[in-house]
């Protein structure tokens, strides 16, 4: 049996909400996942025990605080398998993350920044501006999101790069990078990598050091956690080089009217007072998540991925887009129905039977415009969803398109 036991749905308390007198069908998790008790438990925690200020303040509620904090910081080091905890950045999403390298790297005149077509709008628009501002060199990779990244094409499109972004798993298709590969052919030619991490560090084990990433961002709110937290490895060399963009309290050693001395990693680079409450349930939430199994987790959302698939299949203009396989998909499914707006099926979806999935461009919009693409649907799965729910999701588009089209 590859799917997870439903018990696992009393660990959400949003799933006993109701919507028009039926049960919540949550199906948008590669947007934001449901909060697990465990680090809603974690945050009330921090929030009711001796709190104080991280790192600065030398007393009992201080102390306990920067206890708390750094034990954090260890939970996210054995989790990306970083070598150091000072290689671990708190930020407050992949987004922050990736602005935090995009605007403190030491580029050099002529610098390329290469990125594929698929990347979201968090690892698109700082290379953008970046290169308006005469900064970098921004060239795109072309991806057939059926058969995947072509590393022959990588690499001869990695001649002269300084940095290469890309993602650990595609919100839009859901297939996966082959990351060892790609750093490796990066490396041979003096590129740095930078992962967005954002879809995939909920279904694949990660290891940094193994891999040699120079860069891998996440946010916590995609692994059941909350929002507003979330994390930056650099490796140290890497971090070292940065200039911190975001300059102020808790990142000085010492200061002058004129001039400052920064700490040393990685405070130099968390100005200002952290989210305590957020880096607790973060911590929290990389602890659920080991327990259940990144591995589990993804066997269990292929195989709602393949009922959806089959289901979906069997309705007339029903485009699902990227390869065939489920498998290759993970925990997305996105797609068109032929001659039928996106949002009115999606708003369809909610109001008649309270499920909820996303439309539009998926904050890829680039990608959307480049290929003339109609809006889409995604549907996405996590550890509480059922194949009931996706079951309810199939036959109620095949009822919407009956109806609507
Ligand atoms: N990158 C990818 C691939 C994503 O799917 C997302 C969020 O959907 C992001 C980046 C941005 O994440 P956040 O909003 O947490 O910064």
């Amino acid at each position: 049996m590859t799917l997870l036991d439903p018990s696992i749905r009393g660990d959400f308390p949003a799933l006993e909400q109701r919507l028009r007198g039926r049960p919540a069908v949550y199906l948008d998790s590669a947007c934001t996942t449901l909060r697990a008790e465990p680090v809603i438990q974690a945050m009330v925690e921090l929030q009711r025990g001796p709190l104080g200020c991280h790192g600065r303040s030398a007393h009992s509620f201080g102390r306990a605080t920067s206890l708390a904090y750094e034990g954090a910081r260890e939970v996210v080091r054995g989790f990306l398998g970083a070598r150091e905890a000072r290689e671990i950045v708190f930020v407050r999403n992949t987004t922050e993350a990736i602005n935090l390298v995009a605007w403190s790297f030491p580029w050099r005149p002529g610098d390329a920044v290469l990125t594929t077509d698929l990347e979201h709008n968090s690892n698109l628009l700082p290379w953008q501006r970046l290169a308006r501002q005469g900064r970098v060199v921004h060239r795109v990779l072309r991806v057939d999101p059926a058969a995947g990244l072509d590393l022959a094409a990588l690499q001869r499109r990695l001649q002269g790069v300084r940095l290469l972004a890309l993602p650990h798993v595609s919100n839009l298709f859901g297939i996966d990078f082959p990351l060892a590969e790609v750093v490796r052919l990066a490396h041979r030619a003096g590129a740095v990598v930078l992962v967005d991490g954002a879809q995939g560090v909920a279904t694949h084990p990660v290891d940094v050091a193994a891999l040699g990433v120079d860069f891998y961002a996440f946010s916590f709110h995609k692994i059941f956690g909350p929002g507003g937290g979330g994390a930056l490895y650099g490796r140290a060399e890497q971090l070292e080089t940065l200039r911190p963009f975001l300059a102020g309290g808790g990142t000085v050693e010492s200061a002058t009217y004129d001039d400052a001395r920064f700490e040393p990693l990685p405070m130099r680079l968390e100005a200002g007072v952290g989210n305590y409450e957020a880096v607790a349930g973060g911590a929290a939430a990389i602890q659920y998540l080991q327990k259940l199994g990144q591995r589990r987790l993804h066997r269990h959302v292929v195989e709602l991925n393949r009922i959806a698939t089959q289901g979906l299949s069997r309705i007339d203009r029903v485009e699902i887009l990227g390869p065939a396989d489920p498998e290759k998909r993970g925990s997305i499914l996105s797609f068109h129905v032929r001659g039928m707006q996106a949002e009115g099926l999606a708003r369809m979806l909610d109001h008649s039977a309270g499920i909820m999935v996303r439309h539009g461009k998926l904050c890829v919009h680039a990608w959307f415009d480049a290929q003339r693409a109609p809006d889409a649907i995604r549907a996405s799965f996590s550890a509480y969803t059922t194949p009931d729910e996706v079951q309810r999701f199939v036959r109620t588009v095949a009822g919407g398109v009956d109806m609507l089209g």
